[in-house]
């Protein structure tokens, strides 16, 4: 008896959704952290701890597991691409957590599959580190994500520009049906497949849908999709790679390749390698966003039209929602983030004076919001330039209000602006260290994320700003 047992339903999915593949085995692998909090979650069990290691370095194979790879299609930098899938992925099998909730458990990097495409299917070290932090650091900002269960460095080397350790990680999703999904049977124009793939996602995802299928469904991918990626522009966080084929109609952040954190406040700040034209820009992510739904929309027109209905037609004013949705969360965002304990219209142009002075400054994103909260019983001219008289003025005009609750504004202010984030430059060195064989600076940082708005006393030296010499400018796919 495993002491995993998977329940899975993908899998029952016709043979068109997916190819079964056998994962590697990392006999020689070295186990670098485990997600106790997702275990416990999750309802998995590392008693005994050999077992643990064995299951997710892919030794023992569970007798319940799927190990399939998905098959998905996508728009990468706006090309469509007809068949991409899981190219270096493998799908175990599904887990009911302690709550009812259904997740994916995948391997990522465990070698290479039907959809791999020439590559090896194993994952860097180094990226797979950062997917790690990153996901946990998003889950506790608040950011709907997949999220890492355990990660192993797998004793292999790996052949990219130069030699890199080989990393393995198990990554937990609420699934892993993306936009890119509904393209791969819509390119076909396969109705049937895309009609089980709309009520396969409806039954795991939006069960209390009961009616006008693809509009509804739609409509709920389109709203989840507007508050992931107001919540993401809140804490400054760019993704650098939305192609669709990376886009989760759960509305979970998926795909943690050339991401980033804004260090100075750079509107159009852009990290990615291979981003050219600033397609996947900071502040691009919303228009992106939008784009992104109107490739899902397609998909789905193609079902409404094979029933005599004009699919553009009926979906397009959901689409349109988009805009109004992704402001209502963005501004909900911002005005805790200004520690307003209510909401108002002028609000906005409030939110935008700081934004717009923080860019002409150049000064740190992150900890420009945590340093307001010191502006209560401070001088603000501690932590600001001159340049934010006006600003401060009307601030403090709404937060001394005698309509403001003050105890409310402290505690907005504390809890909606981390004082740790993964900054790039750590993430770097953290990785840098890691390819050495030391892995202290990993465990350190991986604790601070899974705290971020407390201060430690330990935690200085990651919650200061890169010096300009630390910058990082680019980030990397990392395949
Ligand atoms: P990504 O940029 O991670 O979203 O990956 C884009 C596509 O390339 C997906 O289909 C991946 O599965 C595939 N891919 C990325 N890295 C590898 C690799 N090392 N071996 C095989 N396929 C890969
Ligand atoms: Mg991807």
């Amino acid at each position: 008896m495993s002491m995993i047992t998977f329940d899975n339903t993908y899998s029952k999915l016709p043979n068109d959704f997916f190819s079964h593949t056998t994962p590697s085995k990392f006999i020689h692998s070295k186990l670098l952290a485990v997600n106790y909090e997702l275990c416990e979650h999750l309802g998995i069990q590392t008693d005994p701890f050999s077992e643990f290691k064995s299951i997710f370095s892919g030794v023992k194979t569970p007798s319940s597991a799927a190990n399939i790879s998905l098959a998905y299609a996508g728009h990468q930098f706006g090309n469509f691409v007809p068949r991409l899938g899981d190219g270096r992925a493998i799908l175990l099998g599904e887990i009911l957590a302690k709550n009812g909730e259904r997740y994916d458990l995948q391997f990522k990097g465990s070698g290479p599959t039907l959809f791999s495409r020439g590559g090896d299917g194993k994952y860097p070290l180094g990226p797979a580190m950062r997917e790690f932090i990153l996901s946990e650091a998003m889950f506790h900002l608040g950011v709907p994500t997949s999220r890492c269960l355990a990660i192993f460095n797998t004793g292999e080397q790996l052949l990219r520009t130069r030699k890199l350790s080989g990393g393995l990680v198990t990554r937990v999703a609420s699934s892993h049906i993306r936009i890119g999904t509904f393209e791969y049977f819509a390119h076909s124009k396969d109705i049937d497949h895309l009609k089980i793939l709309l009520n396969y996602s409806i039954k795991r995802h939006y069960p209390e849908i009961n009616g006008e299928y693809e509009v509804n469904f739609f409509h709920e991918v389109v709203k989840n999709q507007a508050k992931l990626i107001a919540k993401w522009m809140s804490i400054g966080f760019i993704h650098g790679v939305m192609n669709t084929d990376n886009v989760a109609i759960s509305g979970e952040t998926l795909d943690y390749g050339p991401c980033a954190f804004l260090d100075d406040y750079n509107s159009s700040k852009v990290f990615s390698s291979i981003d050219h034209f600033g397609r996947y820009a900071y502040n691009n992510q919303a228009a992106i966003g939008y784009w992104n739904c109107s490739k899902l929309l397609e998909c789905l027109s193609l079902l409404l039209s094979s029933q005599g209905l004009s699919g553009h037609e009926i979906l397009q004013p959901i689409l349109d929602l988009f805009p109004k949705y992704y402001e209502e969360y963005w501004l909900k965002h911002m005005e805790k983030k200004l520690g307003f304990a209510s909401s108002s219209n002028e609000f906005k142009h409030l939110i935008e004076k700081f934004l717009h002075c923080l860019e002409a400054e150049k000064l740190d994103y992150t900890q420009s919001f945590s340093n307001l909260y010191h502006c209560l019983k401070e001088d603000w001219q501690a932590y600001f330039p001159k340049t934010f008289h006006s600003f401060f003025k009307n601030w403090f005009e709404v937060i001394r209000s005698p309509h403001n609750d003050d105890r409310h504004s402290i505690h907005l202010l504390k809890s909606h602006n981390p004082i740790y984030i993964p900054r790039n430059h750590q993430i770097e060195k953290i990785i840098h260290e890691a390819y050495q064989g030391n892995y202290k600076s990993f465990k350190l940082f991986y604790d601070l994320v899974k705290d971020p708005f407390e201060k430690k006393s330990h935690g200085d030296p990651f919650e200061k700003p890169p010096l300009d010499s630390q910058k990082v400018i680019h980030t990397f796919c990392g395949t």
